[in-house]
């Protein structure tokens, strides 16, 4: 029943990546930084597995992202082998961390004390280190998971210790805001925040990564400090639900 998509109908995604990879360096170089410095994860969510594996073969996409377990290992399969990274991006349950652990390279979505002691004691279990980064609810939006700022820095210590976890970094989601300048607060906000952890030099905590800029909001997100954009419909075309 389903139709095989020939590379002509897939020809937008490989448009629609190489004009956001240019907008990207630009807004990099506008931000005083290189356009290698900053990475973009294609959001493969709802996406068939063809358009994901054109995306990786045929447009130079080398990282993707999923936000629920069990869609990202039922996709897996279906995936070329090759060499592109797996991060999962949405809120994970901790009675799935088992599933997950050693299916991606990343978690960007852990978002409680509780979520990282369970990655770090599955990690242990199958003599890993899993790297992480900490999602904060910057809106402190009710319908958003994720650490408060203050929550943040009451726990970081205590995430610090947990053995087999790495934290590289922090993620964040905006609310849906009217005005550029609001959307603009809520990432330099960010960057704030990502620059004063690093400052103060815990062990175990890395701040490499800073996850922040979807389809809607990725050049703002980039020019206030983003090194790493989350890119899902302007890429593959609007989501049917
Ligand atoms: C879906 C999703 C995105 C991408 O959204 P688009 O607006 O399609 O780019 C980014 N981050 C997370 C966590 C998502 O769930």
């Amino acid at each position: 029943m389903t139709e095989s998509l020939s590379n002509d109908n897939l020809e937008y995604i490989s448009e629609n990546t190489k004009r956001i990879k240019e907008e990207i360096a630009e807004a990099a170089v506008r931000s005083g930084r290189s356009p290698k410095d900053v990475k973009l994860l294609a959001v493969t969510k709802m996406v068939e597995p063809q358009k994901i594996n054109y995306a990786i073969e045929k447009c130079g996409i080398d990282l993707i992202g999923e936000n629920k377990v069990q869609e990202l290992l039922s996709k897996s399969e279906q995936l070329i082998e090759g060499n592109f990274e797996k991060h999962l991006i949405g809120h994970l349950q901790r009675n799935k961390v088992k599933k997950i652990v050693s299916a991606v390279n990343m978690i960007q979505s852990v978002d409680s004390v509780r979520l990282a002691d369970e990655i770090s004691r599955v990690s242990a279990s199958l003599s890993v280190s899993t790297n992480i980064l900490l999602q904060i609810n910057i809106g402190k939006e009710q319908s958003k998971t994720g650490f408060s700022v203050e929550e943040l820095e009451e726990n970081l210590h205590e995430i610090s210790l947990f053995d087999n976890i790495s934290v590289k970094g922090l993620m964040a989601i905006p609310p849906i805001c009217e005005k550029e300048t609001e959307l603009n607060k809520y990432f330099e906000n960010m960057y704030r925040i990502f620059v004063d952890i690093k400052a103060k030099k815990y062990d175990n905590i890395c701040m490499d990564i800073l996850s922040m800029g979807m389809s809607g909001d990725y050049i703002n997100a980039v020019i206030n400090g983003s090194n790493l954009v989350r890119i899902g419909s302007a890429i593959f075309g609007a989501r049917i639900y």
